[in-house]
């Protein structure tokens, strides 16, 4: 093992926003779903500006639990900027990215991290979501675009459930709303990707963050986004010289 590559095994990043009640409960699942891990796990929890007793939640398992990390915002900077801030400060080999809300299942974990045995990134896709039809239709509709504008075949771009080989996930530049194209900007970065399916559940506390205006015309304009830049990608090779 090189002298730089960290010991601790895996680093799971939660972006938080008014999950007061969702936390305790997915820091349990996360600890008991990772208790066979060699070498350790850490949980990165943002706060994202959480009006609720998210922070004080946060602090106390922080307080409690050596393997709870927080990082506080001083106000709402969206899921990107809260993946990115616990990205920065990820110190395992694998990074895992999930959502808070209990509707990514951490049982899921352990078979995204065996994958990145063989893959540079393992994304997750919720073949049987469990969110309303309004959600569901307009996702497809989504997916179907992005995978016909990029010619990228992943599933469920929208899924969090995801991991990563540290290094890989390091090299992307996030901007807002990036974190929905996180498979095909690490591809750009040469990573191999390979989609696992996911369980996914009801959300029981709190609410969705996003709407239909929220996450119809800003994920699209970021779409081009990504389209440009796979578009205007440099791709120069060197000659052999004899
Ligand atoms: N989130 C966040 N900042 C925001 C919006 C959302 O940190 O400004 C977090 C939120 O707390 C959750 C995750 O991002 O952990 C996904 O949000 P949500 O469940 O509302 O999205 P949905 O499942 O409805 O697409
Ligand atoms: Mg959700």
């Amino acid at each position: 093992m090189p002298e730089d590559t960290p010991k601790l095994a895996v680093s799971i990043i939660v972006p938080a926003y008014n999950e007061a009640e969702n936390l305790p409960i997915l820091v349990g699942e996360i600890e008991q779903a990772l208790s066979a891990v060699e070498d350790g796990f850490e949980i990165v929890i943002i706060d994202d500006g959480s009006t609720d007793a998210t922070a004080e939640i946060i602090a106390d398992m922080q307080a409690h639990r050596s393997f709870v990390r927080g990082v506080f915002f001083d106000g709402n900077y969206g899921q990107s900027s809260a993946f990115d801030a616990g990205i920065r400060r990820a110190r395992g080999r694998a990074v895992v990215l999930i959502d808070a809300d209990l509707q990514n299942d951490p049982a899921d974990i352990p078979r995204l991290v065996d994958a990145l045995g063989e893959y540079d990134a393992a994304v997750g896709w919720r073949a049987d979501r469990r969110d309303p039809w309004t959600k569901r239709l307009t996702s497809r509709f989504a997916n179907f675009t992005r995978r016909l504008a990029t010619g990228d075949r992943t599933h469920d771009t929208g899924c969090s459930l995801k991991a990563f080989r540290r290094e890989i996930l390091r090299r992307v530049k996030l901007f807002h709303g990036m974190h929905r194209f996180l498979a095909t900007l690490v591809e750009m970065e040469g990573a191999s990707v390979v989609e696992v399916k996911v369980n996914h559940r009801p959300r029981r506390f709190g609410r969705s963050k996003y709407s239909i205006f929220n996450r119809s015309l800003g994920p699209t304009l970021d779409l081009l986004a990504v389209m440009w830049m796979r578009r205007r990608r440099l791709r120069y090779r060197l000659r052999e010289r004899g």
